[in-house]
């Protein structure tokens, strides 16, 4: 089995380098391992099935270990070791991250506010694909004023029990995980009275009920809790920092994420080149440029959150920039593919239309762009 050096190597840029050219190496000498991951699958089951015996394979031959601490699984090194990781796999033909989205928006948080012996058990079998993580924030009537939470989490024996109802909770229907966001003070205490705890979903109480999206796909859930304990080795944080431990996982989904997600996009505008003429041209330049101002926001997004500096409001302008590239992408690939707004059924077009439909909806996950600009408008421009 080939190892990367990186994490043994005292000059940091060496390692990295060792890093992504034995990963390279590796990739090359496991075309079927790889294929798991890049072999068109429109169903959403098997593409999920399929991207989790890729991660398993990936965790063990030690690639998806590093950029995670030793103390609770990993082998060393910062986010820039995760990042050229899916960087070298999106050159490899790896379209996206799917639920393993969750590797950068939840274990960032987990790692920073959860308990050492609870995250050492499980960031694992995170990162090997053997257990999926869900996010159980928004609420039917809380979501952009995410403050109004009314899942509330009441204290019982060395734990809590929850009550409520969350919505749009990415890929729980594969989760065994969730990170809530409950209530456990007054019903006005707004954020003061918030903690973070993590449900497992298997628990009794728990009902998930998937919602089919308009491009099929089921990859979002609303879930249902009905007084199901959770012990306190299970909080992120202390009793009441349920703010805080939310605006951390928020500065990755708005910030660093951006950084995972728009690899893809370059080799997806890649992809369909051969079907474009010089009519496209303008818009092609204009798509790329758009994810050239994504790769400088979230390139500092990366070296702040290497550096141990949290994004905070910042993160929005790379949300707002993502989104926008997202869709010119998907505007672009829309102009010039005479397949995908037609009848043609193959499974490269199905997941080119799955993705287009998908991108009318970004603007809103993370909190809307109207949210986002008005992060930048109060917190950063100190607007009244
Ligand atoms: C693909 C996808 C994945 C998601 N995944 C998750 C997940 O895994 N976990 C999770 O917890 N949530 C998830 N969400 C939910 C998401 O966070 C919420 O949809 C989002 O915060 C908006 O909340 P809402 O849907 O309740 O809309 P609302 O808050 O009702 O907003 C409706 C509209 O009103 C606007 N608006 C609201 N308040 C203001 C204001 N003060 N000023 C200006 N405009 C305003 C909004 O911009 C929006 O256009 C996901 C959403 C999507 C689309």
């Amino acid at each position: 089995m080939l190892r990367p050096e990186a994490g043994t190597t005292a000059d940091p840029l060496l390692a990295l380098a060792n890093y992504r050219s034995e990963l390279g190496a590796w990739c090359d000498a496991s075309p079927e391992t790889l294929a798991l991951a890049t072999s068109p699958t429109p169903d959403y089951d098997d593409r999920v099935d399929h991207l989790r015996r890729f991660m398993g394979e990936l965790y063990d031959a030690g690639w998806s270990r590093y950029g995670w601490p030793t103390g609770v699984g990993g082998l060393g090194g910062t986010i820039i070791h995760r990042a050229t990781m899916w960087e070298v796999l999106a050159t490899r033909g790896v379209p996206g991250m799917a639920l393993f989205e969750h590797l950068e928006v939840l274990a960032p948080t987990l790692v920073h506010h959860g308990p050492t012996d609870f995250i050492a058990q499980v960031l694992p079998d995170f990162l090997s694909g053997r257990k999926v993580w869900s996010q159980g924030f928004s609420e039917p009537g809380s979501g952009s004023d995410l403050a109004s939470v009314r899942t509330t989490a009441t204290t019982v024996d060395d734990g809590y029990t929850v009550t409520g109802h969350k919505i749009w909770t990415s890929w729980s229907k594969y989760a065994s995980w969730c990170l809530v966001l409950a209530r456990t003070g007054s019903a006005d205490s707004r954020h003061r009275g918030l903690t973070a705890l993590v449900v497992d979903l298997e628990s009794p109480g728990v009902d998930v009920r998937p919602i089919t999206q308009a491009n099929g796909t089921d990859e979002l859930a609303e879930v249902f809790f009905d007084e199901v304990y959770v012990p306190s080795r299970r909080m992120l944080a202390g009793p009441g920092d349920g703010w805080r431990v939310a605006m951390h996982i928020l500065s990755h989904e708005r910030g660093t994420l951006a950084w995972f997600k728009h690899l893809f996009f370059y080799h997806h505008l890649h992809g369909c080149t051969d079907f474009a003429d010089t009519r496209h041209d303008s818009a092609l330049g204009n798509a790329f440029l758009d994810l050239t101002a994504v790769t400088a926001a979230a390139h500092k997004g990366l070296i702040a959150h290497a550096d141990g500096d949290p994004l905070g409001p910042h993160a929005a302008f790379t949300k707002l920039l993502l989104c926008e590239s997202e869709q010119a992408t998907n505007d672009w690939i829309l102009a010039v593919d005479p397949d995908l707004a037609g009848g043609i059924q193959t499974d490269e077009v199905a997941l080119r239309r799955q993705e287009y439909l998908f991108s009318r909806i970004v603007t809103v996950y993370g909190g809307s762009q109207q949210m986002q600009l008005d992060t930048i408008a109060k917190q950063i421009l100190q607007l009244p």
